[in-house]
């Protein structure tokens, strides 16, 4: 199973490409995520078996694009997502954010 950069069309491997996440944003059920090959920054939303791709509006998350991941499962924790695949497990923390 290889998931593809949506910008450079580069494969990643499971852990190369869970890796590449970070900051997981609860409000909007978003992960960050930066390609190892383009440095492209996209946002998006995992998901049981796939994971959406989109863009902010009015304060949601719209998924137009969708990636199937068949397998792909996902726990929400108070600070972190929590994404795993066949025996792989990745945790995606939220970044706190300092008062200005
Ligand atoms: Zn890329």
């Amino acid at each position: 199973m290889l998931i593809p950069c949506l910008a450079c069309e580069s494969r990643f491997g499971p852990d190369e490409y869970f890796n590449a996440c970070s900051d997981y944003n609860r409000g909007l059920d978003l992960v960050s995520w930066t390609c190892p090959h383009c440095g492209n920054r996209d946002d998006l939303r995992v998901l049981p078996g796939e994971l959406g791709f989109g863009y902010p509006c009015r304060g949601r998350f719209d998924v137009h694009d969708r990636v199937r991941v068949p397998g792909l499962r996902r726990q929400r924790g108070e600070l972190r997502l929590d994404i795993s695949l066949e025996r792989s497990s990745w945790r995606v923390h939220t970044r706190l954010r300092q008062p200005a």
